[in-house]
């Protein structure tokens, strides 16, 4: 058994997309700024900037810092809602684009909900995820099948922690819009391994 690191939140995300990328910026504190990134960046300071409200019955805390060390997770929440009179707890994350066909965007959600679970020792069975492109609100179960496979994804992103091996390069549609291309170079390092790979065959056959 190894000491759980506390991983951010947002490594899930980067894992999800490219574990090479969760590796590069986690691991080796790589960044690179993009369109993509850098319109995320500003949806979320937008959100964060705003203070504390109470609208309906409703609390509003936006920019709320978890940290969960059971569960080995740090990072901010862009919003967290409080509606006192049933005692529930509701994360609302931002998001650029629209809903995916994929479980990205509600397993950080999840994430965060475990994460709020940890600190303030309640149950939290619902976040919502706010899509900036469609202007659509989309209320998330953080059910047991979410829970899981958000629990699984914190294990193996611990696990390529304490291995601190950045995994080689998939090269893929995905590389287009990773921010880190110019970095990772993937097509690069395929051709290049390829050439070596090649290069060995023919050194076997010599001998
Ligand atoms: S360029 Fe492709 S392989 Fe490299 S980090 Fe980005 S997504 Fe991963």
């Amino acid at each position: 058994m190894h000491e759980a690191r506390l991983i951010s939140i947002s490594a899930l995300q980067h894992y999800l997309f490219c574990q090479r990328q969760c590796a590069l910026i986690h691991l080796e504190q790589v960044w690179q700024e993009n369109f993509l990134t850098a319109h995320g960046r500003q949806l979320h300071e937008r959100v964060d900037h705003g203070g504390p409200e109470t609208r309906k019955g409703v609390r509003f805390e936006r920019g709320v810092t978890v940290n969960a060390p059971q569960l080995g997770l740090t990072g901010k929440l862009d919003l967290l809602e409080y509606q006192a009179s049933i005692n529930q707890f509701m994360p609302v994350e931002y998001k650029r684009g629209k809903p995916k066909a994929n479980n990205v965007d509600k397993v950080q959600l999840c994430a965060q909900a475990l994460c709020i679970e940890e600190m303030l020792g309640v149950d939290v069975n619902q976040g919502a995820l706010w899509y900036w492109q469609t202007r659509k609100r989309l209320t998330v179960d953080i059910d047991e099948a979410l829970r899981l496979q958000t629990k699984t994804l914190i294990s193996d992103i611990q696990s390529m922690f304490y291995s601190a091996k950045t995994p080689p390069p998939i090269f893929g549609k995905h590389c287009k819009a990773c921010s880190l291309n110019e970095i990772c170079q993937p097509e690069l390092i395929i051709k290049d391994s390829s050439s070596r790979y090649i290069t060995r065959l023919f050194n076997m056959d010599d001998e």
